[in-house]
C-alpha cells in the first residue's frame, strides 16, 4: 500500500466546536441568498447527456443546512426531491471503508485528478487505479469493493442513505437508471478498462448496475444535509444516535471532498467557498463545516465542469457572509 505519511494512533475524540454561530442570523442569510440567485435563473445546464435530466427546469433553488445540534433551517424548493448523482460517491466511499478499511488505498488513490469527473485519460498510466473515489472511475471500484463486501448491496446501501437521513423511504428512481444505462458509455467503457487490469473483481454489469442506482436515488436538500451529518460530528450521526465511522476517517473524507469532490473545480472550490463538498450532475451540492454544520444546495443549472452553477455561488455567498471556512 502506498502510505507515504505513517499512521499515527487512531483520532477517535470528536474536536471541540470552533465556531460560535450564535450570533448569525441564519434564516435572515438563507433568504439572501435566495434573493440573490432567483433573477439569474435559467442560466447553466441541465445534464442533458442523461436524457431523464435533461428536462429539469432551471427555475427550482433550494437549500438546507443542519447544525450539529440538530437546528434545520432552509429554504426555497428545499423539499422537492432530485437525482443526487455523484453525491452518493461520499456515502459509498464511506461503507467500502466501513467494509474493508484503509485497504481500500490498495485500489483507488487519494490524490486529485484535474480532470473532468468521467475521464479515463489517467487510468491506462496509473494501471487501472484511479486517482480518487470521486471522479467516476474511483466510485466504480468502490462499488466494487461494496459489491464484494456486503451480501446484500443495494439493501444495504438504501438502510444506509435512510438511517443517514433519517427518510424512511429514500429509494432510486428506475426511469432515471435506465437512462444512464442507456447513455452510459463512459461508464461501461471505464468500468471494463478497469477491470481488464485486474482493479474489478466482480462482473462489470453488477458493478454498473449498483453504480447507476446510487447515482438515481432520488433525495431532497433537507435530507442530504442530514446525510453527511456525521462528516461535520467526527462521524457521528444524529439521526440514528450512531458512530458510522471513526472520527480520524471522518476527517479524511472531507479532506478528499475538498481536493476532489468537485472535479476539476476543485481548487476554485477551496478558493471561493473553503468547505469539503461534494456535487452530482443532478445540482445538488453537499458541504459540511466540520463541527458546526452540513449544508445542501440544489440548482439544475450546472457550469460547464458539471457543477451546479447557483450552488457554486450560494455556497460562496455563504461563506462570505458567515465567514465559515475551513482556511
Ligand atoms: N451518473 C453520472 C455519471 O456517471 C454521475 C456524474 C456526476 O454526478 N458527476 O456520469
Amino acid at each position: 500500500m502506498r502510505e507515504p505519511i505513517r499512521n499515527g494512533p487512531i483520532q477517535n475524540e470528536p474536536i471541540q466546536n470552533q465556531f460560535d454561530i450564535s450570533g448569525l442570523d441564519l434564516p435572515d442569510i438563507l433568504g439572501t441568498i435566495h434573493e440573490e440567485v432567483r433573477p439569474r435563473f435559467g442560466e447553466g445546464r441541465a445534464a442533458d447527456y442523461i436524457d431523464a435530466l435533461a428536462g429539469v427546469p432551471l427555475d427550482r433553488f433550494g437549500m438546507a443546512l443542519v447544525t450539529c445540534d440538530g437546528r434545520v433551517h432552509e429554504v426555497g424548493d428545499s423539499r422537492e426531491r432530485f437525482s443526487i448523482q455523484s453525491i452518493s460517491k461520499v456515502h459509498t466511499v464511506t461503507m467500502a471503508l466501513q467494509a474493508v478499511g484503509d485497504a481500500l488505498w490498495e485500489r483507488v488513490d487519494r490524490e486529485p485528478s484535474g480532470d473532468p469527473f468521467n475521464s479515463l485519460i489517467q487510468l491506462e498510466y496509473h494501471r487501472g487505479i484511479p486517482r480518487n473515489p470521486f471522479m467516476n472511475a474511483g466510485a466504480l471500484v468502490v462499488s466494487d469493493v461494496i459489491l464484494s463486501g456486503y451480501g446484500q448491496p443495494e439493501q444495504a446501501l438504501l438502510e444506509f442513505m435512510r438511517s443517514r437521513s433519517g427518510s424512511t423511504d429514500v429509494g432510486g428512481d428506475e426511469v432515471v437508471a435506465r437512462s444512464e444505462r442507456e447513455s452510459g458509455f463512459r461508464n461501461i467503457a471505464t468500468a471494463n478498462f478497469i477491470r481488464s487490469f485486474g482493479n474489478i473483481e466482480n462482473e462489470v454489469d453488477a458493478v454498473l448496475d449498483f453504480y447507476f442506482l446510487q447515482c438515481s436515488l432520488s433525495m431532497d436538500c433537507v435530507d442530504l444535509a442530514r446525510s453527511v451529518q456525521y462528516l461535520a460530528r467526527g462521524g457521528y450521526c444524529n439521526a440514528s444516535g450512531t458512530q458510522v465511522i471513526s472520527t480520524q476517517l471522518a476527517t479524511r473524507i472531507n479532506s478528499l471532498m475538498m481536493t476532489a469532490g468537485t472535479y476539476d473545480a476543485a481548487g476554485d472550490f477551496a478558493f471561493y467557498v473553503g468547505l469539503p463538498a461534494k456535487s452530482g450532475v443532478g445540482g445538488g451540492i453537499v458541504a459540511v463545516v466540520p463541527h458546526v454544520m452540513s449544508l445542501c444546495v440544489w440548482y439544475p443549472g450546472l457550469d460547464d465542469k458539471g457543477n451546479s452553477l447557483l450552488g457554486r455561488y450560494a455556497l460562496h455567498r455563504f461563506t462570505q457572509m458567515t465567514g465559515l471556512s475551513v482556511f
